[in-house]
């Protein structure tokens, strides 16, 4: 009798917290639409998942060493990453923006002069900031996670944050005490899985499982779940 291959086991690490992406539920379950998605992908292609949140710099860092086969973290596709990792087809629109205090005075980024602005550490967003901070003045300061990124300007140390945009817009919905500054996107970018360049057969697994759950409307129910029907 024919030895059945054993089923691959694939590695993926993710952001500690990220919702609606990926966080903790009230009885400590790790959930979220990437969670979800990469649930559903294992189960349809068959493949054992090892789910591995660490940070979002720490999971990009891991991927570089070749110690984890991949990173599903609200991650966004930039061409400076391409050049290090191959990504799945995009799976959700996304981009950076500016929220700040509920009750600051600050409308845009012309008011940020010798002003703080606190960033995640290695993220597309904090990269945009990093971008523009010398032509409008301001300085920034990093975090490892989104919830100390926000709780700096909270306690009033920056003055204003930059985030993707699903994100805080969830957070606030779910009671974070920011506001958004202006709702267009700054930096529109997509979310991908990325994966080992060298790794093609895991990239064909999760676009084919990516596109299954397109079409059976799994990916929809999982969006759903999360954002209600109005996403
Ligand atoms: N989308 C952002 C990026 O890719 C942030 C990801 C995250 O913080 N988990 O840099």
């Amino acid at each position: 009798e024919p030895v059945q291959a054993a089923e691959k086991t694939y590695t993926v690490g993710t952001d500690v917290t990220f919702a609606p992406f990926e966080f903790t539920d009230k009885n400590n379950r790790q959930v979220g639409i990437d969670i979800d998605i990469l649930k559903a992908i294992a189960k349809v292609e068959g493949f054992k998942l090892n789910i591995k949140a660490t940070s979002f710099n720490g999971a990009v860092q891991e991927l570089q060493a070749g110690q984890i086969d991949g990173v599903m973290a609200g991650m966004s596709i930039t061409k400076e990453r391409k050049e290090m990792f191959n990504f799945s087809d995009p799976y959700f629109k996304s981009g950076v923006v500016m929220a700040v205090a509920k009750n600051s005075k600050i409308k845009g980024f012309a008011d940020l002069r010798g002003k703080r602005v606190a960033i995640k550490t290695g993220t597309a967003a904090g990269a945009y900031a990093n971008s523009i901070k010398k032509k409008y003045g301001f300085t920034t300061v990093t975090f490892d996670d989104s919830n100390n990124v926000y709780q700096d300007v909270i306690a009033g140390n920056s003055a204003a944050c930059f985030e993707d945009k699903p994100v805080i817009q969830y957070a606030i919905a779910t009671g974070l005490d920011l506001r958004i500054t202006k709702m267009k996107l700054a930096d529109p970018n997509n979310y991908g899985i990325a994966v080992q360049k060298s790794d093609p057969e895991f990239l064909a697994t999760l676009n084919r499982g990516l596109k299954k759950l397109r079409q059976t409307g799994e990916y929809d129910r999982i969006i759903t779940r999360y954002l209600g029907n109005g996403s």
